[in-house]
Protein backbone atom coordinates (compact mmCIF):
# COMPACT_ATOMS: atom_id res chain seq x y z
CA UNK A 1 0.00 0.00 0.00
CA UNK A 2 1.38 3.54 -1.25
CA UNK A 3 1.66 5.87 2.28
CA UNK A 4 0.77 9.01 1.55
CA UNK A 5 2.84 11.89 2.82
CA UNK A 6 -0.05 14.30 3.96
CA UNK A 7 -3.43 13.28 4.37
CA UNK A 8 -5.55 16.85 4.04
CA UNK A 9 -9.54 15.23 6.03
CA UNK A 10 -11.72 18.47 5.00
CA UNK A 11 -12.77 21.00 2.43
CA UNK A 12 -13.29 24.32 3.79
CA UNK A 13 -10.65 27.66 3.25
CA UNK A 14 -8.18 25.51 6.12
CA UNK A 15 -8.59 22.28 4.27
CA UNK A 16 -7.74 23.99 0.59
CA UNK A 17 -5.35 26.38 1.62
CA UNK A 18 -2.87 23.60 3.08
CA UNK A 19 -3.49 21.72 -0.13
CA UNK A 20 -2.61 24.41 -2.40
CA UNK A 21 1.02 24.96 -0.25
CA UNK A 22 1.37 21.25 0.17
CA UNK A 23 0.74 20.11 -3.42
CA UNK A 24 3.05 23.04 -4.58
CA UNK A 25 5.63 22.04 -2.10
CA UNK A 26 5.50 18.65 -4.44
CA UNK A 27 4.23 16.52 -1.67
CA UNK A 28 0.98 15.69 -3.08
CA UNK A 29 -1.64 15.32 -0.61
CA UNK A 30 -4.48 13.63 -0.90
CA UNK A 31 -7.95 15.28 0.54
CA UNK A 32 -10.77 13.66 1.68
CA UNK A 33 -13.62 16.34 1.13
CA UNK A 34 -16.36 14.61 2.97
CA UNK A 35 -19.63 13.37 1.53
CA UNK A 36 -22.61 14.95 0.80
CA UNK A 37 -25.02 12.40 1.55
CA UNK A 38 -23.74 12.36 5.06
CA UNK A 39 -23.33 14.87 7.78
CA UNK A 40 -20.40 14.02 9.55
CA UNK A 41 -18.52 17.01 6.83
CA UNK A 42 -19.94 19.73 4.88
CA UNK A 43 -18.36 19.13 1.54
CA UNK A 44 -16.73 23.01 1.01
CA UNK A 45 -17.04 24.31 4.62
CA UNK A 46 -19.20 26.28 6.26
CA UNK A 47 -18.76 28.75 3.64
CA UNK A 48 -20.84 26.25 1.12
CA UNK A 49 -24.14 27.33 3.23
CA UNK A 50 -23.74 30.95 2.88
CA UNK A 51 -24.39 33.34 0.51
CA UNK A 52 -22.01 36.45 -0.58
CA UNK A 53 -18.59 36.77 1.26
CA UNK A 54 -17.64 40.64 1.24
CA UNK A 55 -15.41 40.10 3.75
CA UNK A 56 -12.62 37.49 2.25
CA UNK A 57 -9.88 39.41 0.65
CA UNK A 58 -9.26 39.78 -3.19
CA UNK A 59 -12.80 39.66 -3.91
CA UNK A 60 -14.28 42.87 -3.94
CA UNK A 61 -18.08 43.48 -5.41
CA UNK A 62 -17.88 42.92 -9.13
CA UNK A 63 -19.16 40.92 -12.39
CA UNK A 64 -17.05 37.82 -11.64
CA UNK A 65 -19.39 35.29 -14.52
CA UNK A 66 -15.96 36.15 -16.61
CA UNK A 67 -13.67 34.64 -14.14
CA UNK A 68 -15.94 31.60 -12.59
CA UNK A 69 -16.77 30.53 -16.00
CA UNK A 70 -12.96 30.30 -17.41
CA UNK A 71 -11.45 29.19 -13.53
CA UNK A 72 -14.30 26.28 -13.33
CA UNK A 73 -14.57 23.28 -15.17
CA UNK A 74 -18.60 22.88 -16.43
CA UNK A 75 -19.49 20.21 -13.66
CA UNK A 76 -18.43 22.85 -11.15
CA UNK A 77 -19.51 26.24 -12.31
CA UNK A 78 -22.37 27.54 -10.41
CA UNK A 79 -25.68 27.21 -12.07
CA UNK A 80 -26.45 30.64 -13.27
CA UNK A 81 -23.81 30.28 -15.94
CA UNK A 82 -24.64 27.45 -17.29
CA UNK A 83 -28.31 28.54 -17.28
CA UNK A 84 -27.75 32.03 -18.54
CA UNK A 85 -29.24 33.50 -15.21
CA UNK A 86 -28.24 36.84 -14.34
CA UNK A 87 -25.91 36.90 -11.43
CA UNK A 88 -27.32 36.62 -8.55
CA UNK A 89 -24.69 38.45 -6.47
CA UNK A 90 -22.81 41.14 -7.10
CA UNK A 91 -19.58 39.70 -5.62
CA UNK A 92 -18.48 36.09 -4.97
CA UNK A 93 -20.61 34.04 -2.70
CA UNK A 94 -19.52 31.09 -0.26
CA UNK A 95 -20.18 28.40 -2.72
CA UNK A 96 -17.96 30.15 -5.85
CA UNK A 97 -15.31 31.01 -3.17
CA UNK A 98 -15.16 27.30 -2.23
CA UNK A 99 -14.59 26.38 -5.88
CA UNK A 100 -12.44 28.26 -6.73
CA UNK A 101 -10.03 27.64 -3.72
CA UNK A 102 -10.66 23.66 -4.39
CA UNK A 103 -9.87 24.28 -8.18
CA UNK A 104 -6.67 26.30 -7.17
CA UNK A 105 -5.96 22.98 -5.52
CA UNK A 106 -6.26 20.78 -8.54
CA UNK A 107 -4.58 22.72 -10.61
CA UNK A 108 -1.52 22.36 -8.48
CA UNK A 109 -1.83 18.26 -8.42
CA UNK A 110 -4.16 18.10 -5.19
CA UNK A 111 -5.99 14.48 -5.38
CA UNK A 112 -9.38 14.73 -3.93
CA UNK A 113 -11.53 11.84 -2.57
CA UNK A 114 -15.56 13.07 -2.32
CA UNK A 115 -15.69 10.42 1.46
CA UNK A 116 -15.55 11.36 5.00
CA UNK A 117 -12.90 10.07 6.89
CA UNK A 118 -15.01 8.22 9.78
CA UNK A 119 -12.19 6.39 11.94
CA UNK A 120 -8.47 6.91 12.92
CA UNK A 121 -5.64 5.32 14.44
CA UNK A 122 -2.75 7.38 15.19
CA UNK A 123 -1.49 5.06 17.86
CA UNK A 124 1.50 3.54 15.62
CA UNK A 125 3.00 5.08 12.00
CA UNK A 126 1.96 5.16 9.32
CA UNK A 127 -1.29 6.41 10.14
CA UNK A 128 -4.13 5.19 9.17
CA UNK A 129 -7.67 6.33 8.16
CA UNK A 130 -10.68 4.36 7.26
CA UNK A 131 -12.72 5.99 4.89
CA UNK A 132 -16.81 5.52 5.05
CA UNK A 133 -16.84 2.99 2.18
CA UNK A 134 -13.95 1.07 3.78
CA UNK A 135 -10.98 2.18 1.86
CA UNK A 136 -7.95 2.52 4.26
CA UNK A 137 -5.15 4.91 3.52
CA UNK A 138 -1.84 5.05 5.40
CA UNK A 139 -0.79 8.38 5.79
CA UNK A 140 2.68 10.17 7.26
CA UNK A 141 1.39 13.28 8.11
CA UNK A 142 -2.26 14.49 8.39
CA UNK A 143 -4.19 17.48 8.55
CA UNK A 144 -7.19 18.15 10.15
CA UNK A 145 -9.45 20.53 8.59
CA UNK A 146 -12.92 19.57 10.10
CA UNK A 147 -14.25 22.58 11.19
CA UNK A 148 -17.36 23.37 13.09
CA UNK A 149 -21.25 23.45 12.71
CA UNK A 150 -23.17 26.50 14.19
CA UNK A 151 -25.72 24.48 16.38
CA UNK A 152 -29.82 25.22 15.04
CA UNK A 153 -32.93 25.28 17.26
CA UNK A 154 -34.46 22.36 14.81
CA UNK A 155 -37.08 24.41 14.56
CA UNK A 156 -38.55 23.49 10.88
CA UNK A 157 -39.32 27.10 10.10
CA UNK A 158 -35.39 27.97 10.90
CA UNK A 159 -34.23 25.38 8.21
CA UNK A 160 -36.57 26.76 5.56
CA UNK A 161 -35.84 30.10 5.54
CA UNK A 162 -31.85 29.54 6.06
CA UNK A 163 -30.14 31.62 3.72
CA UNK A 164 -33.04 33.99 3.16
CA UNK A 165 -33.23 35.89 6.95
CA UNK A 166 -31.68 33.10 8.75
CA UNK A 167 -28.05 33.17 10.02
CA UNK A 168 -25.71 31.71 12.31
CA UNK A 169 -23.10 34.56 11.47
CA UNK A 170 -23.82 38.10 12.18
CA UNK A 171 -20.02 38.77 10.84
CA UNK A 172 -20.79 37.26 7.80
CA UNK A 173 -24.07 38.17 7.08
CA UNK A 174 -24.99 40.78 9.28
CA UNK A 175 -23.90 43.61 6.46
CA UNK A 176 -26.15 42.50 3.63
CA UNK A 177 -29.05 44.80 2.48
CA UNK A 178 -32.04 43.36 3.91
CA UNK A 179 -30.58 42.91 7.22
CA UNK A 180 -30.42 47.16 7.46
CA UNK A 181 -32.49 49.35 8.80
CA UNK A 182 -32.17 51.27 5.02
CA UNK A 183 -33.97 48.22 3.74
CA UNK A 184 -37.09 49.21 5.94
CA UNK A 185 -36.31 46.67 8.07
CA UNK A 186 -38.15 47.19 11.74
CA UNK A 187 -34.93 45.21 13.57
CA UNK A 188 -33.06 42.08 14.10
CA UNK A 189 -33.23 38.93 16.33
CA UNK A 190 -30.60 37.05 17.91
CA UNK A 191 -30.93 33.79 19.81
CA UNK A 192 -28.51 33.09 23.00
CA UNK A 193 -26.79 34.26 26.17
CA UNK A 194 -23.24 33.73 25.45
CA UNK A 195 -20.28 35.85 24.19
CA UNK A 196 -20.99 35.60 20.69
CA UNK A 197 -24.47 36.38 20.84
CA UNK A 198 -23.68 39.63 22.87
CA UNK A 199 -21.02 40.38 20.29
CA UNK A 200 -23.30 39.57 17.15
CA UNK A 201 -26.06 41.76 18.70
CA UNK A 202 -23.60 44.60 19.09
CA UNK A 203 -22.41 43.96 15.70
CA UNK A 204 -25.87 44.08 14.20
CA UNK A 205 -26.67 47.58 15.31
CA UNK A 206 -23.86 49.15 12.66
CA UNK A 207 -26.46 48.10 10.31
CA UNK A 208 -29.99 48.13 12.45
CA UNK A 209 -31.55 49.83 15.07
CA UNK A 210 -33.20 47.82 16.37
CA UNK A 211 -31.19 44.49 18.18
CA UNK A 212 -33.71 42.10 19.81
CA UNK A 213 -31.54 39.85 22.07
CA UNK A 214 -33.69 36.71 22.75
CA UNK A 215 -32.22 34.54 26.29
CA UNK A 216 -33.80 31.64 27.79
CA UNK A 217 -33.08 32.87 31.09
CA UNK A 218 -32.52 36.30 33.26
CA UNK A 219 -28.77 36.60 33.13
CA UNK A 220 -26.14 36.38 30.34
CA UNK A 221 -23.50 34.26 30.46
CA UNK A 222 -21.37 36.37 28.38
CA UNK A 223 -18.52 37.68 30.06
CA UNK A 224 -19.34 40.95 32.21
CA UNK A 225 -17.14 43.42 30.05
CA UNK A 226 -19.12 42.54 26.86
CA UNK A 227 -22.53 42.28 28.32
CA UNK A 228 -22.31 45.46 30.12
CA UNK A 229 -21.47 46.73 26.21
CA UNK A 230 -24.70 44.86 25.13
CA UNK A 231 -26.87 46.46 27.92
CA UNK A 232 -26.07 49.85 27.87
CA UNK A 233 -26.48 49.75 23.94
CA UNK A 234 -29.80 51.53 23.19
CA UNK A 235 -30.25 49.87 19.75
CA UNK A 236 -29.92 46.44 22.12
CA UNK A 237 -33.44 45.29 23.38
CA UNK A 238 -33.28 42.62 25.77
CA UNK A 239 -35.74 39.60 25.58
CA UNK A 240 -35.25 37.79 29.03
CA UNK A 241 -36.54 34.35 30.00
CA UNK A 242 -37.89 33.54 26.19
CA UNK A 243 -36.98 31.20 23.45
CA UNK A 244 -37.34 31.45 19.82
CA UNK A 245 -41.18 29.36 19.08
CA UNK A 246 -40.99 29.59 15.05
CA UNK A 247 -39.37 32.21 12.23
CA UNK A 248 -42.52 33.94 10.16
CA UNK A 249 -42.03 34.70 6.77
CA UNK A 250 -43.25 33.83 3.02
CA UNK A 251 -41.20 32.62 -0.01
CA UNK A 252 -40.64 35.65 -1.59
CA UNK A 253 -39.62 38.30 1.51
CA UNK A 254 -37.72 35.72 3.70
CA UNK A 255 -38.05 35.95 7.31
CA UNK A 256 -40.29 38.88 8.32
CA UNK A 257 -41.15 38.03 11.92
CA UNK A 258 -39.84 36.01 15.10
CA UNK A 259 -42.72 34.41 17.58
CA UNK A 260 -41.09 33.99 20.75
CA UNK A 261 -42.14 32.19 23.75
CA UNK A 262 -41.75 32.41 27.25
CA UNK A 263 -39.92 30.25 29.20
CA UNK A 264 -41.95 31.73 32.53
CA UNK A 265 -45.67 31.41 31.30
CA UNK A 266 -45.55 29.83 27.68
CA UNK A 267 -47.39 33.04 26.66
CA UNK A 268 -45.79 34.14 23.04
CA UNK A 269 -44.96 37.46 21.75
CA UNK A 270 -44.52 38.52 17.61
CA UNK A 271 -41.89 40.80 16.49
CA UNK A 272 -41.34 42.11 13.09
CA UNK A 273 -37.92 41.58 12.17
CA UNK A 274 -36.34 40.77 8.77
CA UNK A 275 -33.46 38.73 10.24
CA UNK A 276 -32.84 35.84 12.98
CA UNK A 277 -29.25 35.19 14.19
CA UNK A 278 -28.83 31.70 15.84
CA UNK A 279 -25.55 32.43 18.12
CA UNK A 280 -25.76 29.08 20.55
CA UNK A 281 -22.53 27.80 20.66
CA UNK A 282 -20.81 25.79 17.36
CA UNK A 283 -19.73 21.96 17.66
CA UNK A 284 -16.30 20.83 16.48
CA UNK A 285 -16.40 17.99 13.78
CA UNK A 286 -14.18 15.66 15.99
CA UNK A 287 -16.18 12.61 16.99
CA UNK A 288 -14.26 10.41 14.42
CA UNK A 289 -11.33 11.03 16.32
CA UNK A 290 -12.67 8.97 19.50
CA UNK A 291 -10.25 10.95 21.84
CA UNK A 292 -7.29 10.01 19.97
CA UNK A 293 -6.03 13.80 19.12
CA UNK A 294 -6.48 16.19 22.77
CA UNK A 295 -9.66 18.03 22.76
CA UNK A 296 -10.83 20.71 24.87
CA UNK A 297 -13.81 20.88 27.03
CA UNK A 298 -15.68 21.80 24.40
CA UNK A 299 -14.32 19.60 21.82
CA UNK A 300 -11.49 21.52 19.77
CA UNK A 301 -8.92 20.05 18.97
CA UNK A 302 -5.52 21.59 20.79
CA UNK A 303 -2.93 23.55 19.55
CA UNK A 304 -0.19 22.40 21.75
CA UNK A 305 2.38 24.51 20.61
CA UNK A 306 1.98 28.27 20.60
CA UNK A 307 1.56 29.51 16.74
CA UNK A 308 1.97 26.04 15.61
CA UNK A 309 -0.67 24.06 14.52
CA UNK A 310 0.79 21.32 16.13
CA UNK A 311 -1.47 18.52 18.27
CA UNK A 312 -1.02 15.73 21.01
CA UNK A 313 -0.02 13.59 18.24
CA UNK A 314 3.58 14.13 16.07
CA UNK A 315 2.85 14.65 12.72
CA UNK A 316 -0.60 15.72 13.15
CA UNK A 317 -1.88 19.26 12.40
CA UNK A 318 -5.28 20.58 12.61
CA UNK A 319 -6.55 24.08 10.98
CA UNK A 320 -9.01 25.95 10.79
CA UNK A 321 -12.31 25.72 12.94
CA UNK A 322 -11.55 22.40 14.26
CA UNK A 323 -9.36 24.31 16.65
CA UNK A 324 -10.60 27.19 17.14
CA UNK A 325 -13.61 28.34 18.99
CA UNK A 326 -12.55 32.21 18.64
CA UNK A 327 -11.75 33.79 15.52
CA UNK A 328 -13.92 31.88 13.31
CA UNK A 329 -13.49 32.96 10.23
CA UNK A 330 -12.73 31.50 6.40
CA UNK A 331 -9.70 33.93 6.10
CA UNK A 332 -8.12 32.70 9.55
CA UNK A 333 -9.36 29.35 8.66
CA UNK A 334 -7.24 29.91 5.21
CA UNK A 335 -4.26 30.98 7.42
CA UNK A 336 -3.86 28.42 9.57
CA UNK A 337 -4.73 25.77 7.12
CA UNK A 338 -1.41 27.13 5.23
CA UNK A 339 0.16 27.16 8.26
CA UNK A 340 -0.56 23.46 9.01
CA UNK A 341 1.14 22.73 5.41
CA UNK A 342 4.04 24.21 6.36
CA UNK A 343 3.98 22.19 9.42
CA UNK A 344 4.26 19.35 7.68
CA UNK A 345 6.53 19.65 4.79
CA UNK A 346 8.67 20.85 7.87
CA UNK A 347 7.96 17.54 10.02
CA UNK A 348 8.67 15.57 6.95
CA UNK A 349 11.73 16.69 5.63
CA UNK A 350 13.11 16.81 9.31
CA UNK A 351 12.29 12.81 8.74
CA UNK A 352 13.79 12.34 6.03
CA UNK A 353 10.66 12.18 3.95
CA UNK A 354 11.20 13.85 0.41
P1 LIG B 1 -21.64 29.62 24.71
O1 LIG B 1 -20.81 30.39 25.64
O2 LIG B 1 -21.73 28.14 24.86
O3 LIG B 1 -23.11 30.24 24.80
C1 LIG B 1 -24.18 29.65 24.14
C2 LIG B 1 -25.44 30.43 24.54
O4 LIG B 1 -26.53 29.88 23.80
C3 LIG B 1 -25.78 30.32 26.04
O5 LIG B 1 -26.21 31.55 26.53
C4 LIG B 1 -26.88 29.28 26.06
O6 LIG B 1 -27.84 29.54 27.07
C5 LIG B 1 -27.55 29.50 24.72
N1 LIG B 1 -28.16 28.29 24.23
C6 LIG B 1 -27.54 27.09 24.01
N2 LIG B 1 -28.42 26.19 23.55
C7 LIG B 1 -29.62 26.84 23.51
C8 LIG B 1 -30.91 26.45 23.12
N3 LIG B 1 -31.17 25.21 22.68
N4 LIG B 1 -31.91 27.38 23.18
C9 LIG B 1 -31.67 28.63 23.61
N5 LIG B 1 -30.45 29.06 23.98
C10 LIG B 1 -29.44 28.18 23.93
O7 LIG B 1 -21.24 29.85 23.16
P2 LIG B 1 -20.60 31.14 22.47
O8 LIG B 1 -21.29 32.37 22.90
O9 LIG B 1 -20.57 30.80 21.01
O10 LIG B 1 -19.10 31.15 23.00
C11 LIG B 1 -18.23 30.04 22.78
C12 LIG B 1 -16.85 30.38 23.32
O11 LIG B 1 -16.25 31.39 22.52
C13 LIG B 1 -16.92 30.93 24.75
O12 LIG B 1 -15.81 30.45 25.44
C14 LIG B 1 -16.82 32.41 24.55
O13 LIG B 1 -16.26 33.08 25.67
C15 LIG B 1 -15.92 32.50 23.31
N6 LIG B 1 -16.17 33.74 22.58
C16 LIG B 1 -15.50 34.85 22.96
C17 LIG B 1 -15.73 36.04 22.31
C18 LIG B 1 -14.98 37.26 22.71
O14 LIG B 1 -14.37 37.25 23.76
N7 LIG B 1 -15.00 38.32 21.94
C19 LIG B 1 -16.68 36.12 21.30
C20 LIG B 1 -17.38 34.97 20.95
C21 LIG B 1 -17.12 33.79 21.61
P3 LIG B 1 -27.49 29.32 28.62
O15 LIG B 1 -26.65 30.50 29.00
O16 LIG B 1 -28.83 29.30 29.28
O17 LIG B 1 -26.77 28.02 28.72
Amino acid sequence: MTVEKVVIIGSGPAGWSAAIYAARANLHPLVFEGNPGYPDLIPLGQLALTTEVENYPGFPAGKSKEYLSTALPPDRRPWWIETGDPQPSHGINGPELMELMRQQAVNFGTRVVTEDIIKVDFSKRPFKLRARHGEIVEAQTVIIATGARANYLGLPSEEQYKNNGVSACAVCDGALYRFGTKSGSKGLVVVGGGDSAVEEATYLTKFNDNVYLVHRRDTLRASKIMQDRALSNPRIKMKWNRTLHEVLGNETAGVTGARLKSTVDNTTEDLEVSGVFLAIGHTPNTAFLEGQVQLDDTGYIVWTTKARTYTSVDGVFAAGDVADSYYRQAVTAAGTGCMAALDAERWLAEHGIH
